[in-house]
């Protein structure tokens, strides 16, 4: 079953390094961006994949901590962005020396829910 567009949501991720970046997250109908061989224009519309605010929060998580964007080759991607920067050709080494020091969803109406604090373990 698909979800519903729960408006467009942020990220703030700070690394303990001091870097960081706002990351948009949109909760709406979305379009891939074509691959090497795919041209973007023969994208197919994707339906909303989450039905809850604790499923977006869930996700976001997830990603900032195990799934892709936990490794350092992604997260140097989103500084370059971030920054304006060119990418590199070959991307960014793997690794983890970028590590987290906060991790902030921002809600559609800027309500700031923390999903990560350096050091804070919840209980
Ligand atoms: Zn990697």
């Amino acid at each position: 079953m698909p979800g519903k567009d729960l408006g467009t949501w942020h990220v703030r991720v700070k690394f303990r390094n001091g870097s960081g970046f706002i990351q948009e997250w949109s909760t709406g109908a979305r379009y891939g961006g074509g691959t090497e061989g795919t041209s973007p224009l023969g994208e197919r519309r994707i339906e909303p994949s989450w039905k809850t605010e604790e499923d977006v929060l869930r996700t976001m998580f997830y990603m900032f901590t195990e799934g892709n964007y936990s490794c350092d080759c992604n997260r140097r991607l989103f500084l370059d962005w971030a920054a304006q920067r060119e990418r590199p050709e070959n991307g960014h080494a793997c690794g983890n020396e970028l590590e987290l020091e906060e991790l902030t969803a921002i809600a559609p109406d800027g309500r700031e829910i923390p999903l990560f604090v350096f050091g804070f373990i919840a209980k």
